[in-house]
């Protein structure tokens, strides 16, 4: 444990008027110091893990009526003495006690400096403590669930488990360093292949994930595109089951962009409904149209809706060649079949999702069709996915490493072979913590909020 000789302390739920506010204290003094303004027991004997109903004092001066809990170190989030002080959430009485707490030694908290801490002292690993942020910012299930995935250890178990075959490894090429002159190999190069590639792959694989990681936890761009008036609008506000992009008649009217969370199991869309993509001839509409092809570029999934009575297969063709875009997943969508006959029906386009964004037909198999065309078959629940772009140029990083690893086995002398070892030993290590800079840590923990 790395021993933190100060106390902090910082408001742990948000700032502003709230039923309760916790205040947080963590470090060796933090109980001494919580005794030192608590009437009612003496806080310093009492039991880890047990409330206490009392006052606040300052001097004769009551400030709230509160309740304490302590957590005896080690047996803490930060593995550090903690003090929690449920207060009443008037910002008056939060900012008094924690004057008060500083008056008697604590200092003010930095910015996740309570999860530094925990990190510090071993109680989760880098991964793990990034997770923390990520929980507190998650706003799906998929995005939280991946979250706390990561949190219970996820993909930095199985990285640290590699790595740690990996150090055997090096070491005894260190050995072989000893030895130079006798020419012997104590590493089986074979075995320390096999090795590599088993850590390649899973690497590749954590690189891989990063894609829909990081989609689902920012929500997938999806456009809706099509000509004016094919119902792009209605069909929106018909899968947000709202009226929120405003209807009209006349063609090309919805001119900018509209931007709506859509959340389906779990996962979020960001929908944007775009404007037509008729060739345009006034100024106004061209400028909409130029926009509609860069929301598309930038989008993972584009949903193209067509007016399915009024459009010529012509039509359809052209605006389908226009539209599609390599890396963007596109959804035909044919509106308005309650237009149609049957026999107009039976020779729409095959692949088109047949809806009726007016009378709502349809739509909630339109869902299925946006999720399975957004997740594919990646999203079984259990799978570890990288969202931090951290880790990602880690893991590029040690992959590329790994290679050189693999491409210097059988050639290069014992001294390379182990350089290269390091250095991907390097790289999996910052994905962990097993290798951390004062950088690296003041800018990862740095993003965090003040009590956390
Ligand atoms: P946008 O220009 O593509 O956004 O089209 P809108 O959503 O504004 O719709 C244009 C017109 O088509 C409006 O009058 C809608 O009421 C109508 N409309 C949209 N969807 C349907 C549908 O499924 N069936 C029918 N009959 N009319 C629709």
């Amino acid at each position: 444990m790395i021993y933190q000789e100060d106390t902090i302390v910082a408001l742990a739920t948000p700032t502003g008027t709230g039923a309760i506010g916790v205040i947080r204290l963590s470090g060796p003094d933090a109980i001494k110091i919580a005794a030192g303004v608590f009437s009612g027991k003496d806080l310093t004997k009492q039991e880890s893990h047990t409330i206490h109903f009392g006052n606040i004092v300052d001097g004769d001066s009551i400030l709230d009526e509160v309740l304490v809990s302590l957590f005896v170190a080690p047996r803490s989030y930060t593995r550090e003495n903690v003090v929690e002080i449920s207060c009443h959430g008037s910002a008056f009485i939060i900012e008094s006690i924690i004057k008060l707490l500083i008056k008697k030694g604590a200092r003010s908290a930095k910015a996740g400096e309570f999860t530094l801490r925990a990190f510090l002292n071993g109680q989760m690993d880098l991964s793990q403590a990034e997770a923390v942020a990520d929980l507190i910012a998650s706003n799906s299930k998929a995005s939280q669930q991946i979250a706390l995935q990561q949190l219970r250890g996820g993909f930095s178990t199985q990285l640290q488990q590699l790595r740690d075959q990996l150090v055997q490894f090096a070491s005894l090429i260190e050995l072989e360093l000893d030895f130079a002159e006798e020419d012997v190999e104590f590493a089986n190069r074979d075995q320390l292949k096999k090795l590599i590639y088993e850590i390649t792959r899973v690497i590749t694989a954590l690189i891989q994930s990063f894609e829909l990681g990081n989609a689902i936890k920012q929500g997938i761009n999806t456009v809706i595109a099509g000509r004016p008036n094919a119902g792009k609008s209605t069909l929106l506000n018909a899968l947000l089951n709202e009226e929120r992009a405003i209807v009209s008649h006349i063609p090309g009217t919805t001119r900018d962009t509209i931007e709506e969370v859509l959340n389906i199991q779990g996962i979020n869309f960001r929908l944007t409904d775009t404007a037509g993509i008729r060739e345009a001839t006034g100024a106004i509409e061209q400028i909409g149209v130029q926009r509609t092809m860069e929301k598309i570029s930038q989008s993972a999934l584009l949903v193209y809706v067509f007016d399915a009575e009024q459009i010529t297969p012509e039509e359809l063709n052209s605006d389908i060649m226009k539209l599609q875009k390599p890396g963007v997943t596109l959804l035909m969508v044919a509106n308005k079949i309650d237009l149609l006959t049957p026999r107009q029906i039976a020779v729409l386009p095959a692949g088109a999702i047949q809806v009726s964004a007016k009378q709502k037909q349809h739509i909630d198999e339109l869902k299925v069709k946006i999720y399975a065309a957004a997740i594919k078959d990646q999203l079984s629940g259990n799978e570890i996915l990288v969202t931090n772009i951290r880790h990602l140029e880690a893991l590029q990083k040690t992959e590329e490493s790994l290679s050189s690893v693999l491409n210097g086995i059988d050639t290069v002398t014992s001294d390379f072979l182990s350089m290269d070892i390091k250095q991907a030993l390097y790289y999996l290590g910052e994905i962990t913590g097993a290798v951390t800079t004062d950088d690296l840590l003041e800018n990862i923990f740095s993003k965090f909020c003040i009590g956390k």
